[in-house]
């Protein structure tokens, strides 16, 4: 592992000029910043992978609704350099809004169907505010491979399809989610838990793998008595749940026997939204030319 600084840059221009000296190949790990675990793993398989390794830092406006966190959303540059540094990243690309968004932006990508259902319902223009930016991302950095975490699945599925509609010569790779010893998956937005919340947040997965389990064991019989048990479970200890839903994979279709499917959860935990899931038969994604890794 490096531990060399990676280099910092802030401009559209900057980043192109470099971008047009590389040789070989590129990985890419777009990400808001207020990095943990989670990212580093991405930062480390992106590494393994490609000569050279680019994490964006960037707290996308355009994805936040009106009344999301956009302000108080963490902030730790200095920190976020030094995991870089840690994980062998060359070059961390970390513009401010009016970079990404000059006066009169007014061109936006929107995928429309996989953005639909899950947190589409809930986060009406969230994924418009991610495909665009991570479009316009891929024009500047031009990367061969880009990290994403299952732990925003339906994100993945929503730029995986985008790829493919749009042609973009990006190959999106899917990272297994990094967890707490406790099951709770990381996230940057975990530090908004109370301490009594953070002690009750790990009912989150546990709920969703029991649930897992339980329409592995009965081959979906009667899935609709045990997402609807599931929810109970997950109100009754204090979350309000906005979904929990079991989708076929990778278009969000009905489920199929013994094909990949998502069993994905939003919920509250007081005034804080987590989200997570688990695949079942995984195994199946390549057949659709979905690359994952662990
Ligand atoms: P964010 O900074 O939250 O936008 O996340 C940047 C990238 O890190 C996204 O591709 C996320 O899916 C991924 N990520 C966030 N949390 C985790 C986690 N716990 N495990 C794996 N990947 C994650």
């Amino acid at each position: 592992m490096s531990h060399t600084k990676p280099i910092v840059l802030s401009t559209v221009a900057e980043m192109r000029d470099l971008q047009k000296t590389w040789s070989g190949r590129v990985g890419f790990v777009p990400t808001m910043g207020a990095l943990h675990a989670g990212h580093s793993t991405l930062l480390s398989r992106s590494r393994e992978e490609n000569e050279i390794s680019v994490l964006s830092i960037f707290v996308n406006p355009t994805q936040f609704g009106p009344n999301e966190d956009l302000a108080k959303y963490p902030r730790t540059l200095e920190r976020d350099l030094s995991i870089a540094g840690a994980e062998g990243v060359d070059y961390v690309f970390a513009p401010t809004p009016d970079e990404i968004y000059p006066n009169g932006y007014s061109t936006y990508t929107e995928e429309q169907t996989l953005s639909a259902p899950l947190c589409g319902k809930f986060r009406p223009g969230h994924f418009r505010g991610v495909t665009t930016v991570v479009q316009k991302l891929f024009n500047i950095v031009q990367p061969e491979h880009a990290y994403f975490g299952l732990k925003d699945a339906q994100q993945f599925f929503v730029l995986h399809k985008m790829c493919r509609d749009l042609n973009l010569p990006v190959k999106m790779v899917g990272v297994a989610t990094i967890r707490e010893n406790d099951g709770l998956a990381l996230s940057s937005r975990n530090v908004y838990l109370t301490p009594q919340q953070r002690e009750r947040a790990p009912l989150l997965y546990k709920t969703l793998s029991e649930t897992r389990d339980q329409i592995l064991r009965t081959h979906g019989e009667n899935e609709e008595s045990l997402l609807r048990s599931a929810v109970k479970n997950l109100e009754d200890a204090g979350f309000q749940v906005q979904y929990l839903e079991h989708l076929g994979l990778p278009n969000f279709t009905a489920v199929e026997p013994l094909k990949p499917s998502l069993l994905a959860v939003a919920v509250y935990l007081g005034t804080t939204r987590l989200i997570d899931n688990v695949i079942l038969h995984q195994s199946g994604l390549p057949a659709f030319g979905i690359r994952t890794l662990d």
